[in-house]
Formats: C-alpha cells, structure tokens, sequence
C-alpha cells in the first residue's frame, strides 16, 4: 500500500496545558508539517490560525489561563465545546486528565455529538479507560473521527516497540514494561502523580482524584517523594491483546517515579520474552535512554501517532485504532 504524504502544514490543537500540553507546544515549535494553532484548558481557549507561540501561552497559562492570552484567548467554562465549534483544527492531542475514569471517553462522545471530524489522540493509561473507548467503536467511525488511543510512553512507544519485537518470536510468553520516571516536583504534572497514586495500595481512581494538592505532598513527604507501583493496570494488556500479539494476562507493568529528581530512577526498558521457530526461548529488550524526559516520550509519540492518524483520515479511515495496530510517523 502506497503511505499517503502529509504536503501541507497539519493544524494542530492541544487539550490540557499542564506538564504534558506544555512540553507538547514546545516540540511542535521547530515543526514545519505541524502548526499549533489551538489549546485549551479547564478555564477557556486560545486559536490562532498562524500558530500560537509557546512562550506566550505559558505565561497567559501561569496568569490563570490560556484564555487569558491577547488577542486569541477566551474565557468558558465547556471550553473544549466552545473551540471545536467556532474553529477548523485537523487533529487534537487529548493531554487531559483521565480524572474521573470516564472522562476521556466522555470527551469522545462530546466529539461524536459535536459533527467534528478529525483526528484525535490521547496518552490514556488504565485499561478501563481504554475499554470505554473501545465501545465508541462504531460511534467514532460514523462521526467520521480517527481516534488513536494509548499513544504516550506506555501505553504507547513500549507497547508499540513490544508489537514490532514480537515479530522475532513464535509464541510470546511475556511482555514485562519497567518505567523510571524522574521530575523535579510533583506540581509540574499534576494529574500524572495522581493518576499514579491511584495505583498505590489503598488507593483508587475516586480517592486519588478528592485529594488535595496539600494531601497529595503529604503522601508524597512520607515516601520520600517515590512512588513504587508493579501490577498496574496498564492498557499495553488489551493493546497488545488486540493487536494479536499475546494475551493480556501476559503483559505486566511496574516502575518507579521520583517527583523530587528529574533524574530517572531506573532505566525505561520492555522486555519481550518468546520462542523462535527454532525452539530458542529469548529476550529482546528495548530501553530508553535515561536523559530522555517522560514528556519526550509521551509527546514526541502523540504527534508521530496524529501524523499517522491524518494519513489515515485522508484515505478515509476512521474509528478507534491503538499505538500497537498502526506504526507512528516521524514529524519534521
Ligand atoms: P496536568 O494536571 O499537568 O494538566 C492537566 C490540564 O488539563 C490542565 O491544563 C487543566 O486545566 C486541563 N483540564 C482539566 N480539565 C479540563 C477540561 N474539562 N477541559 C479542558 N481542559 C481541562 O496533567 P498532566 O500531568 O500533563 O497529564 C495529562 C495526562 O497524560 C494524564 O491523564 C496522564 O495520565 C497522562 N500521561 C500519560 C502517559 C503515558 O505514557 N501514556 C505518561 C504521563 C502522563
């Protein structure tokens, strides 16, 4: 099959300006196939049909808003309606919080109910979250939306990496995804941390999401600022599932954040455990290289994803698709 290729600038927008929306401005900055022309977030919107510049944005972001950039911003309170209604934008990177659970696929159907068709992409992480979409199936399809879901580091860059080492293998005995992840202080990715907590012992979805910010640091002061999670559950499970690869049952992930230390506490790596043709059993193991930042590998995949999901749109593909069914394209 011929690749379709992307000629024009892809007008581009960012839901959620936190840690991940911030950084994945900044990466589309030096773009020439990718123009940022549009962010929201909890309090209003911003477009600029020529682009958006980071810098301003963040400082209009840290006055209390994106909405209070001039001339672009907007203030509303359903800001995501608000600018999908009243501007073009091809394809959206969702970097929002999946606080509660349900959010993200609620976001989806507001895309359905809205007439929009584009090309969304989200970072999702929790394999009930991923299931919720997995039900807009048909919805998605008849809107005419490409959504690419679990399209971060992992799920994401991992599992993708984990579907193409497969390959080597004729029965795959395991998936095992390790992460290290090291920010300077917690504040800087908010949802993240709390998303993380949720995993903890003890902890859920609902209560990590009720904490305030000064419990969230008291937990946080107790652990030494580590949290320590193994058997999350992590959508690589039901992507790789889907993606025919192995059961769920076989895919596991476990890491370490350090929200003191932008240092990484451990090397990122997936090991993929199968047997050849041969009968050999082996490992393939890919690993990240430490000075690669979470926000690296959560946003450079997310635009490798969107610009694969345009190419998509365009042959007139659409529904829900996972970063281990489709390869991510490079930006320039
Ligand atoms: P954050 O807390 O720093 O920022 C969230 C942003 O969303 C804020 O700007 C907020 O104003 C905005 N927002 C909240 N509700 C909104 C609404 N209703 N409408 C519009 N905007 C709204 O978040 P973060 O730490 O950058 O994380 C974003 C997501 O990325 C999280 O869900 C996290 O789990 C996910 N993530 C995925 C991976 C991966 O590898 N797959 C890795 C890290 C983070």
């Amino acid at each position: 099959m011929i690749i379709d290729k992307v000629n024009n600038p892809i007008q581009v927008g960012v839901l959620g300006f936190g840690g991940l929306g911030q950084a994945a401005a900044r990466i589309l900055a030096p773009k020439g196939e990718m123009t940022w022309v549009a962010v929201a977030d909890r309090k209003g919107y911003a477009y600029n049909g020529s682009g958006l510049n980071p810098d301003a944005v963040i400082k209009a972001y840290n006055q209390g808003s994106v909405a209070y950039l001039e001339p672009d911003g907007v203030l509303s309170n359903k800001s995501i309606q608000d600018l999908v209604e009243n501007h073009t934008v091809e394809g959206y990177f969702l970097a929002l919080p999946n606080l509660p659970n349900t959010f993200m696929a609620d976001v989806a159907r507001q895309f359905i109910k809205s007439g929009w068709k584009g090309v969304l992409v989200d970072a999702l992480k929790r394999t009930s979250a991923v299931e919720q979409l997995l039900e807009l199936q048909t919805d998605l399809q008849a809107a005419g939306i490409t959504y690419l879901t679990g399209c971060g580091a992992t799920p994401g860059l991992l599992t993708a990496a984990a579907a193409v080492a497969a390959q080597s293998y004729g029965q795959i005995h395991s998936v095992k995804i390790t992460f290290g992840v090291g920010i300077a202080n917690w504040e800087a990715y908010r949802a993240t941390i709390r998303e993380d907590i949720a995993h903890m012992p003890e902890y859920d979805v609902e209560t990590a999401r009720a904490m305030s910010d000064e419990e969230v640091s008291a937990l946080l002061d107790k652990t030494n600022g580590i949290i320590a999670l193994e058997n999350m559950e992590h959508a690589d499970d039901i992507m790789l599932e889907l993606a025919g690869i192995c059961d769920r049952d076989r895919v596991t992930v476990g890491g370490v954040v350090d929200t003191r230390n932008p240092k990484k506490p451990l090397s990122t790596n997936v090991k993929i455990t199968g047997r050849t043709f041969e009968g050999k059993i082996s490992i393939h193991t890919f690993t990240l290289g430490d000075e690669t930042s979470m926000a690296a590998n959560v946003c450079g995949p997310a635009f490798g994803y969107l610009k694969a999901g345009i190419a998509l749109q365009r042959r007139g593909m659409t529904g829900l698709f996972t970063a281990a069914e489709i390869m991510p394209q490079f930006v320039k």
